[in-house]
Parts: structure tokens; sequence; C-alpha cells
């Protein structure tokens, strides 16, 4: 199974990945944790491209189409052949990521967007995608309290402002509405483990893992 995690900045996304990564790892499941960008050798280059201490400006379309080619690179080396030996993939972020950050937030049309993410994932999608969702405040809490310890030169959390922020938060909202079968909201505001618990007993309805 394909699982993803989604969510802005300090919506508790990549403790809830890591967090289900070994909680399935106890119950005997194969699992294989990875993220994006940054999850194949292009990735890594394109994370610190798009977000390293020399990172400029780039504009929308020329980020979804450097995020495209790593997420082909990340579908077809890593993804796939975890999936072909029964590995359960945990991934923080895909291309929902793109859709709400070059597309609703950045401004690219869904059309592109579609394109792009049908060369990206080679029409790969995620059997369920974890939407983390946090109100502002619990928000930038969590997002400064991380500025002192983050550890990639991730510049984007001081660069962007309030704003930026809520339309990403709302954006993630807005994705769980137009693909309601697949991407499910959950309120990230608890204690992880409560959080970490919902997420297990919504993979346990789902007949998933
Ligand atoms: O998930 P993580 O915190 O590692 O993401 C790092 C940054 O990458 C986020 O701050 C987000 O702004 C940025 N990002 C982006 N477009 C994407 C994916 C991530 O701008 N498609």
């Amino acid at each position: 199974y394909f699982i993803s995690f989604e969510g802005g900045e300090g919506s508790g996304k990549s403790t809830q990945a890591a967090m289900l990564g070994e909680t399935l790892r106890e119950e005997g499941y194969d699992v294989l944790e990875t993220r994006e960008p940054g999850g194949s050798p292009g990735g890594k280059i394109v994370r610190e491209v798009l977000l390293g201490g020399h990172a400029a400006e780039k504009g929308p379309l020329a980020e979804a189409c450097l995020l495209t080619s790593a997420r082909r690179e990340h579908v077809d080396l890593v993804i796939k052949p975890a999936l072909a030996s029964n590995q359960v993939v945990v991934c923080d972020r895909y291309a929902d990521s793109t859709r709400i950050y070059q597309g609703y937030v950045g401004g690219l049309l869904p059309e592109t967007i579609d394109q792009l993410e049908a060369i990206a994932t080679d029409d790969l999608m995620p059997e369920v995608t974890y939407v983390l969702d946090v109100d502002a405040d619990v928000s930038k809490t969590r997002r400064k309290a991380r500025l002192s310890t983050k550890d990639d030169g991730d510049d984007r959390f001081e660069k962007e402002d309030q704003s930026f922020h809520d339309k990403v938060s709302e954006g993630f909202r807005w994705l769980c509405d137009t693909f309601p079968k697949r991407c499910i909201l959950i309120d990230g505001a608890g204690k992880p483990n409560t959080v970490a618990l919902t997420i297990r007993d919504s993979l346990r309805l789902r007949g998933l893992v």
C-alpha cells in the first residue's frame, strides 16, 4: 500500500508519518518511509535548489517542473520497486504538495498541475492521503519552535508570512473536499499519540493495513 501525508509547516505531518511507519513496523509490516522532495538522489538536489541557503525565487512553473522531475525519479527508483516487493510505502509529501504550493497558492492552473502530475506520478497515486490540519496559532507556535532546530537550511519558514501559511491550510482543506475518497482531513492539534491513534484507526476502517 501507498500512504502519503500532507499538510502545511507545523501541522505535524512528518511526526505522524514517522509514527505510523514505526507502528506498522511493530505490527510486522515491511515499511518504507520516504519523503518529497528528497527521497531520491535527484530529489535531494532539487530540495537543496528549492529550499537551500541559495534558493532564489524561481516562479511556480519552474518549481513545479523541478519537483516533477524529482517526483518521477522517486516513483521509478524508490516507490514502485518498494510496492513491487510488498512494502508499505509511507511518504511525507507527494504530488498533492505541488497541487497546493505551486497550484492553489502559486497560481498554476489546474490543467497544468494535472499534466505535470500525470508525468510525475505515472498515474500512481496513494491509496490514502492523510492531510494534517491545525489552526493558525498552533502552526505559528510550532513553526517558531522549529526555527531553532531545523536541519536542512529550509528558509521558507522565515520568508513566508502568515497569509501564505493561511492560504496553504485553506488549500489543503480544499484538497480534501475535492478528492474526498482519497484525502482525509485530520485534526493535528492534539497530542501526537492521540493523532496517531486516529490515523491508525482510520487505516483499519478502510481495510488497508
Ligand atoms: O515537508 P517539508 O517541511 O520538508 O517541506 C519543506 C518545504 O518545501 C515547505 O516549507 C514547503 O514550503 C516547500 N514545498 C514547496 N512545494 C512543494 C513541496 C514543498 O514549496 N511542492
